[in-house]
This record gives structure tokens, C-alpha cells and sequence, in this order.
């Protein structure tokens, strides 16, 4: 199994930057960069997707959520009751009610336990990403193969990109998040001092994993689903698991009527 998602990234073109660190790694996410921000990627290349089967998520699950929040160091605010900081909550990938999630679908004539189920949702890391064109530092840009990232250094804190993203799939860190770290003990949270923690005034979001791939690994949440309901892999790649799962089944994206051609799609 872990020899044939090596292949399977060695082809896609990551397999290169196998057992680079997380600096090295972020120079090599450099150089595979779109020289041109907000491009389309070659449709002859690689273009990374995910497809979220909604049937096979379970209800009330939130471990892709965890795996993710914890790996990346995604800070968990807490009110002085212990309770979630709502007002300055970061998310990587939550989940949203249906009505949120596919707000331009039309809800009539759907089954009750539809209507009431919530949905994992993420950055699209879209084809067409609305949040690259209108960064003026180019904090975020997007790769060769699909991924739209945050060079958190690079970022101003204008939150252009958070006006532009129609899926709300950026947060800005409001509060420092590093006072979140001192509610987690590293080792027992799993605190990973191995991806960089951010600073006030930043925008961040999902990564789609990107420090994995370089490792030849897939995505945390994808791996740690226990319903098995997210396939990831090369959307450009007749052969590959995901489009074998795209050709089988009708699946849908969230607002796709915006232009965005998002890389993220749902079997509901
Ligand atoms: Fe950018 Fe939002 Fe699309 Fe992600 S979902 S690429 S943040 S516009």
C-alpha cells in the first residue's frame, strides 16, 4: 500500500522532493510555482483534487479536523471557560450544514437526513483561485500541480484573499497563535514543531498537505478517514483512483457556476 502511493506520487511528479525537510521543501514548493498567479495549470500536468463521498462520512465525526488542526499546528483559541473562541477561529477543514455548503443547489424536494447532514469542506485549491489574483504580494500563489498555498512571510494581513474566496475557506489570525500552543503540551497534543507556527496579522488555510506530498505521504485527513470517504489524487491522470471515482459517480462542486473550477468534489 505505502509502495504503491509512493509510485503514484513518484508519477505525479513529488516524488523528487522525497525526504526534503520542511525549509527545503517550502524552496522547492517555490520553484514549482505558476510563473503566472491565478493561471490555469497545463492540462497535460498534474492538477491534485479530492473527492469527498458525503455517503461514507459518518455523522458527528471531526477526526479529519483533528488530524489536520494538529499536524499543522492550527491554533485553537479558547475563551477563559474553556469553551471555542468562535471569534477568532481557525479552520483548515470543518464541516458545514448542507445549506452552507452547497448554497446554490437547490434544496427543494431533498431528504430530510440530507437536509440535516454537514459536509467537510476546504480550500477548493481552485483552478481558477480568485484569492492568487488579487494578492499584492503574492503570498499566495498556486503550483504547477493545482495546490494554492500561503507563503505566510510574504503575507500583509489585507485579507484581500479572504473578500475574494467565496467559500470562506480563509482565516486570519487575529490573536497570536502561539497562546493557543500553551494549552497544548508537545508530545501528548500533538504539538509538530516540524511545520512552522504563524504570527498575528496572517492568513492561512488548507495546504492540501503539500509538506506530505514532498514526503511521498497523502494527505493526513485522507489517510485517517475512518469512513474511507475521501479520495485524493491527480485529476489530470486518466488512470488514476480518482477519476475512476469521478467517472463512477455524479458529483458535484460547490459553486461551480463562479468560475473558480474548484478541485474539490462531493458524491451526495
Ligand atoms: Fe482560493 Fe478560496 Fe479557491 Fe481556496 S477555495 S483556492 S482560498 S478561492
Amino acid at each position: 500500500m505505502e509502495d504503491s502511493r509512493r509510485e503514484f506520487l513518484k508519477k505525479a511528479g513529488v516524488g523528487s522532493l522525497v525526504g526534503l525537510g520542511v525549509v527545503s521543501a517550502i524552496s522547492a514548493v517555490a520553484e514549482t510555482t505558476e510563473a503566472s498567479s491565478g493561471g490555469h495549470s497545463d492540462a497535460s500536468g498534474t492538477r491534485f483534487g479530492m473527492v469527498i463521498d458525503t455517503k461514507k462520512c459518518i455523522e458527528g465525526c471531526t477526526v479529519c479536523s483533528e488530524v489536520c488542526h494538529t499536524i499543522h499546528n492550527v491554533p485553537d483559541h479558547r475563551l477563559e471557560d474553556g469553551t471555542p473562541d468562535l471569534k477568532n477561529e481557525i479552520k483548515w477543514i470543518w464541516k458545514e450544514p448542507h445549506a452552507n455548503t452547497f448554497p446554490s443547489k437547490s434544496g427543494q424536494f431533498i431528504s430530510d437526513e440530507l437536509a440535516k447532514k454537514k459536509h467537510a469542506v476546504l480550500c477548493n485549491h481552485c483552478k481558477n483561485p480568485p484569492c492568487v489574483r488579487v494578492c499584492p504580494t503574492k503570498a499566495t500563489f498556486k503550483r504547477k500541480d493545482g495546490i494554492v498555498l500561503m507563503d505566510f512571510h510574504r503575507c500583509i494581513g489585507c485579507r484581500f484573499c479572504m473578500a475574494a474566496c467565496p467559500y470562506g475557506s480563509r482565516s486570519f489570525n487575529w490573536k497570536d497563535p502561539r497562546e493557543a500552543d500553551s494549552q497544548k503540551v508537545i508530545g501528548q497534543k500533538g504539538l509538530d514543531r516540524e511545520f512552522p507556527t504563524r504570527e498575528r496579522g496572517v492568513v492561512e488555510k488548507c495546504n492540501l498537505c503539500a509538506e506530505r506530498l514532498a514526503k511521498g505521504l497523502i494527505p493526513a485527513c485522507v489517510e485517517k478517514c475512518p469512513g474511507k470517504a475521501m479520495t485524493f489524487g491527480d485529476l489530470n491522470d486518466k488512470n488514476s483512483e480518482i477519476r475512476e471515482v469521478l467517472a463512477s459517480n455524479s458529483t458535484i462542486q460547490r459553486k461551480s457556476e463562479l468560475g473558480t473550477g474548484p478541485s474539490v468534489f462531493y458524491i451526495v
